[in-house]
């Protein structure tokens, strides 16, 4: 862009240039002129005659030129003005200055040098042949009528140059546009995929969402991600990864209309930009092309998690979802998010559970504050923030618990972890097993995280459940070792879907289980380490709404793809 715009002034300041000269020079012609007349009120009424028919014209055309503008691009109409008035000077300067005998026919190059850079080669050569025109009229109006005029020989040759002129510059300046239009292109290309690059997706989202706010028509966006690429990168190479990539492009190109901007967002991310598509038209479009890739037989899919290479798609829409352009990024992304821990080969449309909640936006508010500061800090713990308030939400239509109540716990849901705010980097994202010292800081995160919210109190309701959700059933929990009835129910909740999401997804110090083994530690951990009562109802809630044996297929990581270190998988309930 910056290049453009140094373009821009540099061709701009070529232009003045040329201008200034094409009125410099006639200025020396009028003050020879009238140096050499000194007599010049005889000849004044034929000046007079000639200024005012140049003057009516300038006039009209300036009229033209006001009712133009309303209808015709202004730029357009403002760069024939410079050519209109130039030409009137320039026509000026050689009537005064001997009319078919003077020298000053040359300036005439200048004006068609000026509008074959700035107005292309079509009009530089209507000026040049005006120009050409205006030359010959003038020898054969003023020239002797008698005489053979010898200087329309010689403006025969100079009306020849001009065309010249006019036809070489406007033809390299032509050259010249094409080619940087097709380096712009080939910069906006990805050479792999020859799909729009990351860099050109952002220049044309944010062009899209200006267009969408001023001409209100929805706009969305998908997130497209493909499933395990990692595994089949590492089984069979990049070169033949390449040519997933490449088929994948070829799809989806198959599968939007014709003119669908498509990105590769990344590696093996994809981005298309549906415009005036409604989020349910969106869905509809991403579902299109999930089941489009999902039958496409791919070289050694099979020996992939499921038997398939599948993508997982994520919707977000502008204006409905998203407000601003940062909000469509971050919404779409958030839906792969989603669709990738339900099982993966899926399409989610972006929807946030804090905005189903008509209570308190200024709580709201402090929640959205305190997850974008957990999202900076530490992303594992937002998303992990994110899934559990997923599980919590899908875990209180289960229990159809009251909105008070389903309110709490999404609430202590999305703060549960806040508290790690205060906790360093090092231990957060620590790999070998924690020191007893770390440990110890690391249990002060519920107390750290009731600390953050204690002067708000709309969440007064919230701070028991965030501050016991590390306790145990059987008292042997952190920071109070309160037991059974005793720890609020709604924390019993949140501490057996904090344990499964622990349990499920990728975290430094722990292997991945698969969801039917999370659950069989559930279990076996219910009555110790977990209400028996809420273990129960997850387990329930999880087999009737995620179907956990689809989940399990998608989930299994083959042996040796994990860098997860193997700590603490035969120690008894200890999530
Ligand atoms: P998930 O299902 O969670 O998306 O798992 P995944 O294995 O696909 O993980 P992730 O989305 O993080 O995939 C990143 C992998 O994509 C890493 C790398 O092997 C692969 N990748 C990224 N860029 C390229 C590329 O240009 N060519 C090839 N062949 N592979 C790439
Ligand atoms: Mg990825
Ligand atoms: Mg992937």
């Amino acid at each position: 862009m910056d290049m453009d715009n140094d373009n821009k002034i540099q061709i701009q300041q070529i232009l003045n240039i040329i201008k200034v000269s094409s009125l410099a020079f006639p200025a020396v012609a009028f003050l020879q002129y009238y140096a050499k007349m000194p007599d010049f009120l005889m000849t004044l009424r034929h000046e007079v005659l000639i200024i005012s028919i140049l003057l009516v014209i300038l006039l009209v055309y300036s009229l033209w030129i006001f009712l133009q503008s309303r209808i015709v691009n202004k730029a357009v109409t403002r760069k024939l003005i410079d050519p209109i008035v130039s030409m009137s000077i320039a026509l000026l300067s050689v009537i005064l200055t001997g009319s078919y005998e003077s020298n000053y026919k040359f300036l005439f190059i200048f004006v068609i040098l000026f509008t074959s850079i700035e107005c292309g080669q079509r009009t530089s050569l209507t000026v040049a042949g005006l120009s050409a025109v205006i030359i010959l009229c003038v020898d054969l109006v003023y020239g002797p009528k008698t005489d053979v005029n010898s200087y329309f020989e010689g403006d025969i040759v100079l009306a020849c140059v001009f065309m010249i002129i006019s036809w070489t510059v406007g033809y390299y300046d032509n050259i010249r546009k094409k080619h940087i239009a097709y380096l712009k292109e080939l910069a906006n290309i990805d050479g792999l995929t020859e799909l729009y690059n990351h860099r050109y997706f952002y220049d044309y989202l944010s062009d899209q969402i200006v267009e969408a706010e001023k001409k209100g028509f929805p706009l969305s966006l998908l997130f497209i991600d493909i499933d395990n690429f990692k595994y089949y990168n590492d089984m069979y190479g990049h070169q033949r990864g390449d040519d997933v990539l490449r088929s994948i492009a070829l799809i989806m190109k198959a599968t939007f209309s014709k003119g669908t901007f498509i990105a590769r967002y990344g590696g093996e991310e994809f981005a298309v930009i549906l415009r005036d598509y409604s989020e349910e038209r969106a869905v509809f479009e991403a579902e299109k092309l999930r089941r489009a890739v999902q039958e496409h037989p791919f070289d050694g899919q099979e020996s992939l998690p499921g038997g398939n290479l599948t993508i997982s798609v994520g919707v977000s829409t502008f204006p409905v979802k998203a407000r601003t352009y940062a909000e469509l990024i971050k919404g779409a992304d958030d839906a792969c998010y989603r669709a990738k821990f339900l099982c993966k080969n899926r399409v989610e449309a972006y929807f946030s559970i804090l905005n189903e909640f008509q209570f308190a936006p200024e709580v709201i508010t402090q929640i959205k504050t305190l997850i974008a500061v957990i999202n900076a800090k530490d992303k594992y713990t937002y998303r992990h923030v994110e899934r559990v308030v997923f599980y919590c939400n899908m875990l209180s239509d289960q229990l159809s618990l009251d909105e008070d109540e389903k309110r709490n716990l999404i609430y202590s849901a999305y703060l549960h972890d806040i508290g790690k705010i205060n906790i360093s980097e090092d231990i957060l994202i620590k790999t070998d097993p924690l020191t007893p010292d770390e440990w110890n800081t690391l249990k002060n995160h519920p107390q750290y995280a009731v600390d953050i919210i204690k002067n708000n109190d709309a969440l007064e309701e919230v701070k028991p459940i965030i501050l016991q959700h590390h306790e145990r059933f059987d008292g042997t929990g952190y920071p109070q070792g309160l037991a059974g009835d005793a720890i609020h129910p709604l924390a019993r909740l949140l501490t057996v879907v904090d344990a499964f999401d622990a349990m499920t997804s990728l975290r430094p110090y722990q292997k991945t289980k698969t969801y039917s083994q999370a659950l069989d530690e559930l279990r076996r951990c219910s009555g110790t380490q977990f209400d028996p009562f809420a273990v129960t109802a997850f387990i329930r809630c999880m087999e009737e709404r995620n179907g956990v044996e689809r989940c399990d297929k998608a989930f299994i990581y083959p042996a040796g793809t994990e860098n997860i270190a193997d700590l603490d998988s035969e120690t008894p309930c200890s999530v």
